[in-house]
């Protein structure tokens, strides 16, 4: 997007932001110039770079990502020898590249969350801009049902060489669709029996757009609570070109009423969205209409176009890094007088990195 890190440096004295939200936006969007049989990396970066003053002065020295390859493009941004290249200037150190594959379980947080793809989400496709379809699978093992999970539990405890889960400050579900709310609840609810056998409860997050009753509310409330949900919006417009089929059919106003009774039953709400297939007055309009619903901040992952085809959908505006700004100013005047905040440690993708509103976040940034 950005000719050279001197634009980007200019572009954060714009904005008055640290150079990193800059840089890392950047790679998000253009994704990584890199000669691999896979479509997918993720790897750890630590900066090397005058450029990178506030992670310097902040200690801040590590970050990961997990970003498309686009290996014929023009994109400037590439690894070589285990060092991150911005054009021919290196940046930073990278460890750990591997194939950024669709996996049946992943830490985040430093080991602190589990993430849960219980339900083969690589055999999940459909919505026009994701990319799990373009991940290598390696997400067949079974983890649905009570005693598979309990395997992979007692393995996760040899790993980390510990007695049990009460370490874990949450345990989300994050797979493709089921098919059906029943399927959900159900999943979910072995999900709380079989971890609390493990010493585990704390909060179990749904990420998803398929419970939708007034009953399944309820029951979750019941049976698996402390729970919180993140409904998967990802765009307010255009919803039939760009979701998969059971997910297309939830209007927004079915998606407003899902979050109220969320919300009504003390459930931590937000939702999720894919930035960079619309305009900024349609984000605008979405969020400020949905923000008394939620009370937690949403997940804005910048859209990462896997292929050609895949590029046409990204918003005329959006190619440009004032979409970006715009977005970031726009949103932080919306959320301002909230107590919500980006969370680093849930998004390798966001819009903000070491500050939103002025304000310096911190969190553990790897998995
Ligand atoms: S529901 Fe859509 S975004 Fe989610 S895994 Fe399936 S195809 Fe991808």
């Amino acid at each position: 997007m950005l000719a050279d890190l001197g634009e980007m440096q200019q572009v954060a004295d714009k904005y008055n932001i640290p150079f990193e939200d800059v840089f890392f936006l950047d790679l998000n969007f253009s994704g990584i110039n890199l000669d691999v049989p896979y479509s997918r990396v993720r790897f750890t970066f630590k900066p090397q770079n005058h450029y990178f003053q506030t992670s310097a002065k902040r200690n801040e020295s590590e970050y990961f990502f997990g970003l498309p390859v686009r290996p014929k493009s023009k994109h400037k941004i590439s690894i070589s020898d285990n060092n991150l290249f911005f054009d021919t200037e290196m940046v930073g150190k990278i460890e750990g590249l591997a194939n950024d594959t669709c996996d049946t379980t992943y830490p985040r947080r430093g080991g602190t969350v589990m993430n849960l793809n219980a339900n083969s989400k690589s055999t999940c496709h459909g919505c026009a801009f994701c990319h799990t379809l373009k991940q290598t699978p390696k997400d067949r093992e079974d983890v649905s049902t009570e005693s598979a999970l309990r395997n992979f539990i007692d393995k996760w405890l040899q790993k980390y060489n510990i007695n049990d889960l009460s370490n874990l400050q949450q345990v989300a579900v994050v797979t493709g669709c089921f098919g059906s709310e029943q399927k959900t609840v159900d999943h979910l609810t072995m999900v709380r029996k079989v971890f609390a056998d493990y010493g585990y409860h704390n909060e179990i997050f749904y990420f998803g757009s398929e419970i939708r009753s007034d009953a399944a509310f309820e029951k979750l409330k019941r049976e698996v609570d402390p729970f919180a949900m993140c409904i998967s919006v990802e765009c307010f417009t255009n919803r039939e070109r760009m979701l998969r089929d059971i997910k297309r059919d939830l209007t927004m106003e079915e998606i407003a009423r899902m979050l109220k009774k969320s919300k009504e039953l003390g459930f931590k709400t937000n939702f999720s969205y894919i930035l960079g297939l619309e305009p900024i007055s349609t984000l605008k309009k979405g969020f400020e209409e949905l923000l008394p619903l939620i009370d937690r901040f949403p997940v804005i992952n910048v859209f990462q176009p896997h292929t050609d085809g895949q590029e046409i959908l990204r918003n005329k505006d959006a190619w440009s890094i004032d979409y970006y700004m715009q977005a970031r100013e726009t949103l932080e005047k919306i959320f301002s007088d909230t107590d919500m905040r980006p969370r680093p440690w849930e998004n390798y993708r966001g819009l903000w990195y070491l500050e939103f509103n002025g304000e310096s976040l911190h969190d553990i940034r790897i998995p």
